[in-house]
Order: structure tokens, then C-alpha cells, then sequence
């Protein structure tokens, strides 16, 4: 994934990430709601003695699933077990997996809405009772036995709450939903990081690089990365505002955090479809881009920001997308 402001992990931000990725609760920045909730939920369930209750979390790619994930095993004092939802092929994979538990831990599945639907089921009865049916042998010879589970964790992480079925769902006790950030609590992920990254960092180049991240602490830490090159390179390592938003400027991010990929989709939907609405496979078929990018990556941004409106018949580019091309906008444009 070439992309600069893509929210998907590349291989650079894994080793860098180990660094900067909050351990705690305390460090993990912004969501305060959230926050709220799983401190008492955790201490509740630390006081009892249990493991904690099934958390499935929702939002954009690089909003923290994963951070939190291992967050909530942190702080309840286990082990994370990590997979995914295509990784799991069969119910013994599964199985494998979930034998291997210890009291309490946390298995944490990402992806989750990609699980087949044999391995789905096979979930249910972990989850709800701690047991799961294997089956021995081949043949007429083959029978299933019931294994008893340890109590264990399982936090599960999707894009999109709509793609998951209701019995999975209806499983989770605790169901959190994760926001895009606000520059504010962007300016201190990025400060935070340019701290451990033992940079000099000005207050306002850390709000500079906060304002085009995309709501998405995986894009600030990223462009950080990309800015800090700048830094060194072109002028004394210390990153102003002035510095962050040449090196910005020279990467094609804009002054909303818009790469070319993002204007692309904005030009296709107000040249080539006349502002729309125009269906999700045409925007597709026009910037060659698959109708799952623009879902789950490109337009939820887009469309929280008030750039495209979904609507039943099509996605429609607002006043707001014609305004950002320095163009007037038709008189029946949408808001
Ligand atoms: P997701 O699993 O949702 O794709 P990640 O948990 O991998 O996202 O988050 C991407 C990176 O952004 C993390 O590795 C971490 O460095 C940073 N990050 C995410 N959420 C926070 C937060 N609330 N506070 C500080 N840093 C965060």
C-alpha cells in the first residue's frame, strides 16, 4: 500500500509502532467515553476475579482496535493471543487457539466480520458458555466431544458494525464504537510521539500535522515520520509550522489532509457525474479503485468531514467539495 495517508499499516509503522503505541489506559489519548467505560468495567471485573466481558470494536482502520485490544489485556494482567477473521480457515484453527488459553486471556480477532460461517458458529458456544464442540476421527468413525475453555476474552475488531451478523453480535456484553479524533487530541498523539521519538517538535507543526491526518492517529504518526525527514534534511531537525507544512505540501497532502486519491474521487463525483448521486461500482469502475477502498477507507473520512453525502440513490459531493476546488457550486447541490 503505497498510499501516504492511507489508514492501513504498512511494514515501517509496525517496527516504529512498537515504540509509540500506548500501553495503558491512561496514555491512550482521546475517546474519553470509552475510556470511562473500560476503566470500570475492567476494575469491576479485576475486583470479581473474572475475566472480562466479550468487547467487539468498530471504526476506520487506524483509530486504535488493535491498541486497545491490547490495552484491555494490559491492564486485566494476561496474555493476548492475536488473529483474524480470513486467517481462520477452518474450526480447528480455531480450536487450536482457543485450547491454548490460558485463565483469562484475551483473544483478540480482527477482521472479525470475515470469519467463515462454520467458524462462526463454532464461536458461539466459547463465548457463551466456555466450551467448544471438536471432532475426532474421519468417516462413520468421527465423533464430536464438548472441551471445557478456560474463561477468556475475546475482543473482536471490524470497520463496519453493519457487516457483522446479529447472533455474533448479539454475543458481545460490551460494544464500542471508536470515533475520528479531533485535532486536539491528534496534537497530542503527535507530540507525544515526537517526545519519544526524541524530536523537537513546536506546538503549532504538531497542530499542522494534526490538521491533515484525517481524523486518524496512524496518518499523524506517519506523516510525523515523513516530517522529521524533512526536518533533518532541509532545515535544523526542529519541526515548526512552517517546516511541517512545506514537507506536507511537498508529499501532496493538502490543507484537510487530502491526498490525490481523495481529490480524485471528489473531481470524478462533481466532473465526470455532475455532483451525483452516483453509485458506489460506477465511483469505482471511474478512479480504478475497488468499491471496498472507497468504503471502508477513503469516503468515511469524506463523509464526516461534510465533503460526500450518502443517500439511497447515490453518493453526492456537497457545496463543501465543489468550494475546496475553488468552484462555485451548482444552485441544487446538497449542503
Ligand atoms: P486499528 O487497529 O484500528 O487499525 P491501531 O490500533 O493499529 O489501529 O492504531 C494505529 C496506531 O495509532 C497505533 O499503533 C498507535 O500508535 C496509534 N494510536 C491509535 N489510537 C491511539 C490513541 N488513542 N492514543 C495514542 N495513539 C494511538
Amino acid at each position: 500500500n503505497e498510499r501516504l495517508i492511507s489508514p492501513q499499516s504498512n511494514r515501517e509503522d509496525d517496527a516504529v509502532d512498537r515504540a509509540i503505541r500506548p500501553k495503558r489506559l491512561a496514555d491512550y489519548i482521546g475517546q474519553p467515553a470509552l475510556k470511562e467505560q473500560m476503566e470500570i468495567f475492567i476494575h469491576a471485573a479485576k475486583g470479581r476475579g473474572e475475566a472480562l466481558d466479550h468487547v467487539l470494536i468498530f471504526g476506520p482502520p487506524g483509530l486504535g482496535k488493535t491498541t486497545l485490544a491490547n490495552i484491555l489485556a494490559n491492564e486485566m494482567g494476561v496474555n493476548i493471543r492475536h488473529t483474524s477473521g480470513p486467517v481462520l480457515e477452518k474450526a480447528g484453527d480455531l480450536a487450536a487457539l482457543l485450547t491454548n488459553l490460558e485463565q483469562g486471556d484475551v483473544l483478540f480477532i480482527d477482521e472479525i466480520h470475515r470469519l467463515s460461517a462454520v467458524v462462526e458458529e463454532s464461536l458461539y458456544p466459547a463465548m457463551e458458555d466456555y466450551q467448544i464442540d471438536i471432532m475426532i476421527g474421519e468417516g462413520p468413525a468421527a465423533r464430536s466431544i464438548k472441551l471445557d475453555l478456560p474463561p477468556f476474552t475475546l475482543v473482536g475488531a471490524t470497520t463496519r458494525a453493519g457487516l457483522l451478523t446479529s447472533p455474533l453480535r448479539d454475543r458481545f456484553g460490551i460494544v464500542q464504537r471508536l470515533e475520528f479524533y479531533s485535532v486536539e487530541d491528534l496534537t497530542r498523539i503527535v507530540e507525544r510521539s515526537a517526545r519519544i521519538l526524541g524530536l523537537t517538535m513546536h506546538h503549532d507543526g504538531a497542530v499542522e500535522v494534526a490538521r491533515r491526518s484525517r481524523g486518524t492517529p496512524r496518518i499523524a504518526n506517519r506523516l510525523l515520520r515523513r516530517v522529521r525527514d524533512y526536518a533533518e534534511v532541509k532545515s535544523d531537525g526542529h519541526v515548526t509550522a512552517e517546516v511541517a507544512a512545506k514537507a506536507l505540501e511537498m508529499l501532496k497532502v493538502d490543507q484537510v489532509g487530502f491526498d490525490p486519491l481523495d481529490r480524485k474521487l471528489l473531481k470524478v463525483m462533481i466532473d465526470m457525474f455532475d455532483g451525483g448521486p452516483v453509485g458506489l461500482d460506477s465511483l469505482a469502475a471511474a478512479i480504478s479503485e475497488e468499491r471496498g477502498t472507497i468504503e471502508d477507507v477513503l469516503e468515511p473520512y469524506l463523509i464526516q468531514q461534510g465533503y460526500i453525502m450518502r443517500t439511497p440513490r447515490g453518493r453526492v459531493a456537497t457545496r463543501m467539495a465543489y468550494l475546496h476546488f475553488g468552484l462555485e457550486a451548482p444552485r441544487a447541490a446538497a449542503p
